[in-house]
């Protein structure tokens, strides 16, 4: 794609619709961005977007700036359902996404994880074996670098291992994974994508473009994911840690195996029990890793040492200490019901739940049942409180407490040797803290504080 002097809009200034605007100045493009927050919010941004000689519009998108220009690029931060966009897609507009720009540019290999959750997990531990492998690999996407960022130090023999979302899936026209990961698909982001099988199909593109030399990982445990399988020209390998699988990886009694081919005799990766990571679903992460790397030529022995060297990502059932027979656990990235439920399964019982955030129209109904089984009392936080205490009435102890500070403390006064108290929010963080990372240091320093 020959971007000189073409005249390109980028909408959106989040870290990706940054690196996408330079990116596009730098192959000689007339640039101009937009974005609806006011001059004063992006003043940290604009002056070296200007010093790039990029214009910028800021306090709204105006329906004029997207006349005239020869490509759009739209940031995953944007809805595709913003009237600006909607209207000039209408128009036959080419409009795409910057994971779909950088993906034109990248050099090499290309492993793309979706899935509701478990993406940054896969994706890290996906990276480090094949780095620890000795494999030319770069990792990015919806963690660490924008793809685009990615472009000028990627070469004819490096992998880029990426994660994406389903917003940047929704933007994508010739994005071509050499092999697509779809972990899960559970309800998240229904408040943006409106339907479940809206959000499920934005997920299911991650394979469109493939080919059949091209390598789909599914896992076989998740009937949302199973339907991908229906949508693919690539090979697929399924992932499951319930039952034996024909081609992929399963758990087989202690064991971690792979079969290479329908048919093929199956080879021992690891024993389950070395996997230093909390929770079935993390199990299941490892599977889905184990498929890329075997498809990625890593032997079995290498990625067995790298996955029992592997430590949780930050804020992801990260543990954070233990006072008194009391374990504390951060998994403030549990944004949703379901990443909610995993962590809570995780522990056997005697677990006190910190619950709430920001709704995303969720249905809190759904973890009756386990948290019957393994919750001693829930504490409530944030605006989705009420809602909450409804869904969840009479199902379990619940106290209202309104911020982290009161839940951290009464949930640490009520716990006794053997207990666990744990913040899976099942929300997002917007309402009383700045994001995810916010919410879950705010539970750390709190935890750390108490005496
Ligand atoms: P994502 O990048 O998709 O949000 P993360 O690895 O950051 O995924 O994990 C998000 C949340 O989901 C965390 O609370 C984590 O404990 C939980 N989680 C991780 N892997 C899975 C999985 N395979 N299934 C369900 N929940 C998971």
């Amino acid at each position: 794609m020959d971007l000189k002097n073409k005249r390109v809009l980028v909408v959106g200034l989040g870290k990706s619709g940054i690196s996408a605007a330079l990116f596009l100045r730098g192959q000689g493009a007339r640039v101009t961005v937009s974005d609806t927050r006011s001059a004063m919010a992006l003043a940290k941004e604009i002056p070296a977007l200007l010093e790039a000689g990029i214009m910028v519009e800021s306090g709204g998108h105006g329906l004029l700036t997207f006349r005239r220009q020869d490509l759009i690029v739209v940031s995953p931060g944007v809805p595709m359902d913003t009237p600006e966009v909607k209207q000039v897609v209408g128009f036959g507009m080419t409009v795409i996404g910057e994971l779909e720009l950088a993906s034109r540019y990248l050099q090499g290999r290309v492993v793309a994880i979706t899935g509701s959750n478990g993406k940054t997990t896969t994706t890290t531990l996906v990276g480090k074996i094949l780095g620890d492998a000795g494999l030319p690999t770069l990792v990015g996407g919806n963690i660490g670098l924008p793809v685009i960022d990615l472009v000028a130090k990627s070469a004819a023999e490096t992998t880029s291992v990426l994660e994406v979302s389903s917003f940047q899936l929704e933007t994508i026209e010739e994005f071509h994974p050499w092999i697509a990961v779809v972990l899960n698909i559970t309800p998240d982001h229904l408040d943006r994508h409106g339907s479940f099988e809206a959000y499920a199909a934005a997920k299911a593109r991650i394979t469109e473009n493939q080919g059949e030399d091209d390598f789909l990982v599914l896992n076989g445990e998740d009937k949302a994911t199973q339907m991908v399988a229906l949508k693919t020209k690539a090979q697929i390998y399924w992932f499951s840690g319930r039952r034996p699988i024909k081609q992929g990886a399963f758990v087989h009694g202690e064991s971690i195996l792979f079969v290479a081919r329908e048919g093929a005799k199956a080879e021992p990766v690891m024993p389950v029990a070395e996997i230093p990571l909390k929770g079935a679903h993390n199990v299941e992460n490892v599977l889905a890793a184990v498929c890329v790397a075997r498809l990625a030529g890593v032997p079995a022995e290498k990625i067995r040492a790298s996955v029992a060297s592997f430590k949780a990502v930050e804020h992801r059932l990260e543990f954070v200490k233990s006072t008194k027979g009391v374990e504390f656990y951060n998994d403030s990235k549990a944004t949703n019901v379901d990443a909610a439920m995993k962590a809570v399964a995780s522990f056997e019982g005697g677990i006190h739940l910190i619950l709430g955030g920001k709704d995303k129209d969720s249905d809190y109904s759904l973890m009756a049942e386990l948290l019957k089984e393994r919750v001693k009392a829930v504490y409530t936080i944030g605006s989705a409180a009420e809602k909450i205490e409804r869904q969840l009435a009479g199902v379990v102890k619940m106290v209202s407490a309104e911020t982290m500070q009161v839940a951290v403390t009464k949930a640490a006064a009520a716990a006794v040797s053997g207990d666990v108290v744990l913040l899976a929010p099942a929300c997002s963080s917007f309402d009383q803290f700045e994001n995810y990372e916010h919410r879950g240091q705010v539970f750390r320093q709190l935890v750390n504080e108490l005496s």
